[in-house]
């Protein structure tokens, strides 16, 4: 089943003084259970992009649906992961993984054990009463990951989630979320610039030109790397291959402009 529509989407900024063409003519559908990944350089709309489909601002034209209805209403659907985690300094990780489903007054026993759960499971066992300021970067992210969970999206979009951490932590944390995904079916969109990440985590790849932000080419990933947790695909002899694939390709898009 599709669960994403994403139709000829044109987006331009405008300042006083300027118009700048972010995104034209982006058309993509994703089934449930998929892992697409957008690659391409900064500045390409990849934020435009992930937000346009969070329903945070309306296209300049162009439609989002999920499950066959507009974005605009049904914006609870999604599940929003950053760069940044935004967790409160103020509050413990409880109740940051809590607040998002207090708020929407969705807040029951039930779900408050399922979070805490799962909060355990993937390695955070004890930190419940923990402020944020106490944890590494990578924890904060697991985190973060929890409190999106918590709200039973349909679609995951993650916008750059591990760009700020370290490379092993960056690692680990792929495998961990990649894991983590596979287990509720949950279906994602992941904006990178990193190739390596796009293709040891996705099922398909959109590769955007830049200036403005063009599908350039998709390319699907081989089978047996979309098998493997990120960590052994990356040491796959078909991750190379593929690697160079992209590679060149963002080569021709640099000497193209
Ligand atoms: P990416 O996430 O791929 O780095 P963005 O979606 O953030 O790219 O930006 C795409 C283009 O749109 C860039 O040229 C950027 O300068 C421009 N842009 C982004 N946000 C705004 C805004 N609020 N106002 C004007 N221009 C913007
Ligand atoms: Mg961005």
């Amino acid at each position: 089943m599709e669960l994403l529509e994403i139709d000829s989407i044109h987006h331009t900024y405008f300042t006083p003084d300027s118009a700048t063409t972010a995104l034209e003519d982006i058309s993509l559908t994703v089934t449930e259970g998929e892992f697409v990944s957008f690659l391409g350089p900064s500045g390409c709309g990849k934020t435009t992009l992930l937000s346009i489909i969070a329903g945070l601002f309306q296209p300049s034209s162009g439609r989002v649906t999920i499950e066959g209805e507009s974005i605009e209403k049904n914006k609870h659907k999604i599940g929003y992961m950053l760069q940044q985690d935004y967790l409160f300094p103020w509050k413990n990780i409880e109740e940051n993984i809590l607040l998002g489903l207090k708020t929407m007054n969705r807040l029951t026993a039930e779900k408050k054990a399922w979070a805490l759960n799962l909060l355990d499971e993937i390695g955070l066992e004890g930190v419940a009463k923990q402020s944020p300021n106490q944890l590494s970067g990578g924890m904060r992210q697991r985190a973060a990951l929890v409190r999106t969970l918590a709200l039973e999206p349909k679609l995951l979009l993650l916008d750059e989630p591990f760009s700020a951490l370290d490379y092993q932590t960056k690692l680990k944390l792929e495998d961990l979320v990649f894991q983590t995904l596979k287990s509720f079916n949950k279906t994602a969109l992941l904006v990178t610039h990193d190739i390596g990440e796009a293709i040891a985590m996705s099922d398909r790849i959109v590769l955007l030109s830049a200036k403005p932000g063009r599908v350039h080419k998709v390319v699907h990933v081989p089978k047996e790397l979309r098998e493997l947790v990120p960590f052994h695909a990356r040491n796959h002899e078909a991750y190379s291959v593929c690697f160079q694939g992209i590679w060149k390709e963002l080569e021709t898009l640099e000497s193209a402009k």
